[in-house]
């Protein structure tokens, strides 16, 4: 266990230190602003401060991350924790119109449907949002609250301690500091936060690349889409589920997912088509040019002629020209990472000394549980997780007013503890199911139990009719 060092106050320990505890949070993202939210929310009632730091400007964060996050009842669930209730329900409104709940699985070569997953119990059923509208609606209050400081780059965290017994100071790239009793970590998948408090659980998916983009749909381009994709509204390839009959295709080329939003949206004023494809079997081209949109026409072009090569529909290929050229993006490895052992704090701290492990850092989001995106779950567990904090954090505030700074490090201790304890299991069974959702291979066990569970799912679906319930509750 951590323990200060001894200081002038903490001679005397029975000394009641009625507090208001000060909870930093690094990273303004969909994790960060959900939690402070829940947190400005939880402060009507107990003694709680709260501030986010944000890397990013303000309009610099507007103009990235123009994508659809799939919603599914995780995600909304720790929404409507996090967020009042009059917030919530003007978000509720907002869910994008005309996206199926779940994907059907398509033929790529002739873009005809195999299986409806929407059919399926066990398949987390989702809601689509632009990013940019989620945003907006997590910052509003926050913003309003004055909890929010943009441009503030958290480069370093240390614990220090004065007559008030233990903190956390975070140091920022400008040359400035803060002091709080608790640092969330909440910085995303490359958290510099996990590095310093010795995490090191974050891994790689290499082999192939993936392009992806989005763009406008009018009436002309409506017409042309594959009619399944004009009817479900989402779909994707089923991978190496089909790689028992043709194995050379499904080795080589993906379409991860063709989204379509049929309705227009307060971020986008007109309907919109999602699109990511996946080549497993190969490196990137390189292109001799120094243009970015010439790279991107180059890479794009290729992946055509790839596909074209593979004998995937042309009403397919045809979706990759949807859109501007520049806003495609090309990634090379996926990010993932693997659940760290129960102690993996005192491991840390033996490790790296006094900062390291500290249970005064908590960490919630990509930076503690970054996830492929085979399973649309990176945010929605982001988001669970903010939900899962906001309790702990009020009891300990309650807790905070009648305890001495020993026993305020201990009560801080046992939150982080107990949360980890909800928290890992749950994103991590997320983290593997993602890894696994491209591991559907036929020819192997687990690609057949997986298989059998699904048809297990289609038999006793109507059991899932309670399920279905709580959904349409949401
Ligand atoms: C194209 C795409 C589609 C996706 N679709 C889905 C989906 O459908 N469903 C789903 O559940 N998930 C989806 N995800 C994943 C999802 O976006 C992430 O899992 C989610 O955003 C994680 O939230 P977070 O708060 O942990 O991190 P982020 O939202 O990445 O926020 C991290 C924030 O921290 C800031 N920051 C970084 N370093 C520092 C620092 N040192 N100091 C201060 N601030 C810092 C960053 O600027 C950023 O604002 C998708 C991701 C991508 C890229």
């Amino acid at each position: 266990m951590h323990s200060p060092p001894p200081s002038p106050s903490l001679s005397s320990l029975n000394s009641i230190v009625p507090r208001r505890p000060r909870i930093l949070i690094a990273g303004g993202g969909l994790s960060g602003l959900a939690l402070a939210n829940g947190i400005l929310n939880a402060a009507n009632f107990v003694p709680l401060d709260v501030m986010v730091f944000e890397r990013d400007a303000d309009e610099d964060l507007r103009e990235r991350g123009g994508y659809q996050i799939r919603l599914a009842q995780d995600g909304i669930a720790g929404l409507k924790e996090c967020l009042d209730d009059v917030t919530y329900a003007e978000l509720k409104c907002r869910y994008g119109a005309g996206v199926a709940e779940a994907p059907t699985l398509i033929n790529p070569k002739t873009a005809e449907p195999l299986i409806r997953l929407s059919s399926f119990r066990i398949y987390a059923k989702a809601r689509a949002m632009s990013r940019r509208v989620l945003r907006a609606f997590l910052l509003r209050k926050v913003v309003a609250s004055n909890a929010i400081q943009f441009s503030k780059r958290v480069v370093a965290y240390d614990i220090v301690y004065d007559h008030d017994g233990e903190h956390v100071k975070i140091f920022f790239d400008d040359g400035t500091s803060e002091v709080g009793d608790i640092l969330v970590a909440a910085d995303g998948s490359k958290s510099n936060i996990a590095d310093q408090v010795g995490l090191n659980n974050r891994t790689h998916v290499h082999g192939g690349y993936h392009l992806a983009s989005r763009g406008p749909v009018n009436e002309a381009v409506l017409a042309k889409l594959p009619r399944v994709l004009q009817n479900d509204g989402a779909v994707v390839d089923p991978g190496d589920l089909m790689t028992i009959y043709d194995k050379p295709y499904y080795q080589d080329v993906r379409v991860i997912r063709l989204f379509l939003q049929t309705s227009k949206s307060a971020f986008l004023s007109q309907p919109h088509l999602f699109w990511a494809v996946s080549f497993p079997g190969h490196v990137p081209p390189r292109f001799n040019s120094s243009n970015a949109t010439d790279l991107k026409l180059a890479q794009k072009n290729h992946a055509k002629e790839l596909m074209r090569s593979k004998g995937i529909h042309q009403s397919i290929i045809d979706i990759l020209d949807i859109g501007s050229v520049d806003t495609i993006r090309l990634t090379t490895e996926m990010e993932t990472s693997v659940q760290p052992p129960h102690n993996w704090r005192e491991i840390a701290q033996q490790r790296m000394g006094k900062n390291g492990g500290h249970p005064r850092i908590f960490l919630i989001g990509d930076s503690v549980h970054p996830m492929t995106p085979g399973r649309g779950m990176g945010a929605n567990q982001a988001i669970r997780d903010s939900a899962a904090l906001v309790p702990y954090f009020a009891n300990l505030a309650r807790s905070f007013q009648n305890a001495n700074p020993e026993e305020m490090s201990q009560l801080v201790q046992l939150t982080n503890q107990k949360f980890e304890a909800e928290m890992l299991p749950r994103a991590f069974g997320w983290v593997n199911a993602s890894n696994r959702s491209a591991e559907m291979d036929v020819s192997t066990w687990t690609g057949k139990a997986l298989i059998y569970v699904l048809l297990l799912d289609i038999l006793y679906r109507n059991v899932g009719l309670e399920d279905k319930k709580a959904w349409e509750y949401y």
